[in-house]
């Protein structure tokens, strides 16, 4: 077997494990390249894994268009969790539309806002969650493992593609025909919201065009911190 087929057969077995033993268990989607080889290996097995997004009210019509588009290739709709109406009219009119520039105090509160909360929502009653962060993305992913526990969410969080490389993952979404977000072929590797997403040169760092404005090891966006802290507090074998 080549490196790509032992990896793949490795998710493979991590997510029937997550579904046998830590049911219910759901897939955060940010319906990225990494998303979509997750996506895949999930409804080609048709695992009784449910798949989400956070609809942030400020995401790219490119990554809006991936919820149609997976629905046409696997008949499977994406469920949409969206921020509340009233806290995101509270911030806007309070610091303004784009505030998250001006410090990173505020830009935490905007994640938090519109998707920190509406991630809780979503994991409300589930045993695991999982999501397609991998190890080589950024420093602040760099001791990321396959399963930890997440004590913010009182639930076990997987990452079945922490061992994959980025080479990995656009070998797998070509070699089986993935859909994929159109921005990735417009400089986008990692992609979020768009006013806080901008396409990146060659040779710069993969999420260099996220929150281009802060410090490396700022750029999380909550979902995977503990009290404003970035956390890999224990991981557990897989
Ligand atoms: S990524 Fe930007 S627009 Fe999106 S929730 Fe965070 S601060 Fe707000």
């Amino acid at each position: 077997m080549d490196d790509l087929t032992t990896l793949i057969a490795a998710t493979e077995a991590t997510l029937q494990g997550i579904a046998a033993d830590f049911a219910p268990a759901v897939f955060a989607s940010s319906l990225a390249a990494e998303d979509m080889v997750l996506t895949d290996l999930i409804l080609r097995a048709k695992l009784p894994i449910g798949i989400f997004s956070l609809e942030t009210g400020r995401l790219h019509p490119e990554t809006l268009d991936m919820i149609e588009r997976i629905e046409s290739h696997y008949g499977y709709r994406v469920a949409l969790y969206r921020p509340q109406p009233e806290a995101v009219e509270a911030y806007v009119a309070q610091n303004g539309l784009n505030a998250f520039y001006n410090s990173v105090e505020m830009r935490r509160e905007c994640c938090r806002i519109r998707k920190v909360e509406p991630l809780g929502r979503a994991l409300a009653g589930q045993r695991a969650w999982i999501t397609g962060q991998r190890r080589a993305q950024s420093s602040t992913r760099a001791e990321l493992h396959v399963q930890e526990d997440d004590p913010a969410h009182g639930m076990v969080k997987f990452n079945p593609l922490a061992d994959w490389s980025e080479q990995d993952v656009w070998n797998y979404l070509r070699d089986h025909g993935v859909p994929y977000n159109a921005l990735h072929d417009q400089g986008y590797p990692s992609i979020g919201c768009a006013p806080c997403t901008r396409a990146i040169e060659p040779g710069e760092d993969v999420r260099a065009g996220r929150w281009w404005w802060e410090n490396p090891d700022s750029k999380e966006c909550g979902l995977h911190m503990v009290d404003g802290k970035l956390i890999r507090i224990k991981s557990v074998a897989a």
